[in-house]
């Protein structure tokens, strides 16, 4: 296995001071794929405290980032390495981590405590891989399973549930029989866990290849994480434009769009808010009139819950809120919304809407696609050619209307007017142009 030449560094130092050392978790599940690690954990028999002084004597910067949890971080070439102790967890309460952990020096217990055996695995240059729990055979059969008992390990830490989903989306593997019952037998422990930790899960599904397979298998337990959600896993939508339910549409939606945490999200919520308006016609046909608004409102509820950053909070509400407004393709015009709602969101909001068009029928809409595609390239072309849209945009500012005799509000007001008919192309924008027409 070709692990890095800094992490081999560290290894080293380690076995030359007496102490076992290795690469472990996730590095070596990813190394094993083929697929470049994110970060590369080590882990040692040396205590804390020993590893800090053995690479402070090599002079290597040592960082004590969670030391009570056997954690340091060595800085090699500017690039942080986490090393912690061999360690074995102490009890678990309420299904959280665990309060104290005892360091121990036997590698087993170390891997034992991990979550599932393609993460179980350790690996040095002199031992080889250390794999003491199939890990290289799930890997092979593209299995997650639990190290030991799936059902106690759930009960330990019910975070390890939405791990394990987050792994067959990435991944594409499928859950083993066993701890796939774990899984929904113990995902009501899932209320044990914070939000936050929940929703960091949440988004690496979300941008996972299989997101929308395992969406539709583990729906249940999207409905214990985003109980508003459930409304919608039966709610059909009788309607010549559909041909899936609500939920179905919406996983659907989240399959066909890019693979951006915000915008993936956006499309699990989309139309969150479509059962609670629903109505249907003397024909029988289905529909949901203001639900953009009203899934805006619940999705707020939803990511207040997850306590997400206000720049997720204000893109996502703010799209789900928009995304039917681009409905009527025939009568967007892109510079009205790059002044409305900006240039980031208004890219964002035509990847919505693109990806919420391609989880319709099929054979409704390719109109749609195709001049949302050109809407799309019309909104590249009015930014690269500098296009006026925003106030500071304009040829004339504040201090141009002031010289007018415009005051405090009226300014403001000028400016907006001034801009609309530039973005209307019902003025030029330039400065003598503008100066005429507020002359007049
Ligand atoms: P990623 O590629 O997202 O970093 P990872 O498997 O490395 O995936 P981390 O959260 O970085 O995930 O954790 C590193 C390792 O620690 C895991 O591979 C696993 O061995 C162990 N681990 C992490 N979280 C848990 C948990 N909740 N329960 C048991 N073991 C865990
Ligand atoms: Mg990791």
């Amino acid at each position: 296995m070709n692990i890095s030449e800094n992490a081999e560094k560290l290894i080293n130092i380690l076995n030359e001071n007496g102490f076992k050392a290795y690469v472990v978790g996730g590095c070596v599940r990813d190394y094993l794929l083929g697929k470049d690690a994110g970060d590369i954990d080590i882990t040692t028999s040396a205590a804390p405290q020993q590893v800090e002084s053995i690479l402070q004597s090599e002079n290597i910067k040592v960082v004590e980032t969670g030391i009570k949890h056997g954690t340091v971080t060595a800085v090699l070439n500017g690039k942080p390495y986490e090393i912690t102790t061999f360690r074995k967890d102490g009890d678990y309460k309420d299904s959280r981590r665990p309060e104290t952990v005892d360091f121990v020096t036997d590698i087993k217990e170390d891997l034992s405590r991990r979550d599932f055996t393609i993460n179980a695995m350790a690996y040095n240059h002199s031992e080889g891989i250390v794999d003491l729990f199939d890990g290289q055979t799930d890997l092979n059969n593209k299995i997650i399973r639990a190290v030991g008992n799936a059902d106690l390990r759930f009960k330990e830490d019910a975070l390890r549930i939405m791990r394990a989903l987050r792994f067959s989306s990435t991944l594409g593997f499928e859950i083993e029989e066993s701890t796939k019952k774990a899984v929904f037998d113990n995902m009501h422990l899932l209320s044990n866990i914070s939000s936050e930790r929940i929703f960091t899960e949440l988004t690496k599904l979300l941008i996972g290849d299989y997101a929308m397979q395992v969406l539709n298998e583990y729906r249940e337990v999207i409905g214990v994480i985003i109980p508003e959600l459930k409304p919608a896993f039966d709610c059909g939508q009788n309607n010549p434009w559909h041909i899936y339910n609500v939920y179905g549409h919406i996983i659907h939606a989240v399959h066909a769009a890019p693979k951006d945490k915000i915008i993936r999200l956006t499309m699990l919520l989309h139309d969150i808010g479509k059962p609670q308006v629903k109505t249907t016609d003397d024909r029988g046909i289905d529909h949901f009139k203001t639900h953009a608004a009203m899934g805006a409102e619940i999705a707020k509820k939803v990511l207040k819950r997850f306590k997400v950053s206000n720049e997720i909070f204000d893109k996502v509400t703010t799209l789900i809120y928009y995304h039917q407004s681009v409905e009527n393709v025939d009568n967007i015009r892109i510079k009205r919304w790059l002044a409305k709602i900006g240039e980031d969101y208004t890219r964002a909001l035509f990847q919505v809407r693109l990806a919420d068009l391609y989880a319709h029928n099929p054979e409704k809409i390719g109109y749609e696609v195709e001049k949302l595609s050109e809407l799309q390239k019309e909104l590249e072309e009015i930014i690269a050619a500098g296009e006026a849209f925003k106030l500071s945009d304009l040829s004339v500012n504040g201090n141009d209307l002031l010289a007018l005799g415009y005051k405090g509000r009226a300014i403001g007001e000028k400016l907006d007017e001034i801009l609309n008919l530039v973005v209307d192309d019902k003025l030029e924008n330039e400065k003598k142009a503008i100066l005429n027409y507020l002359n007049r």
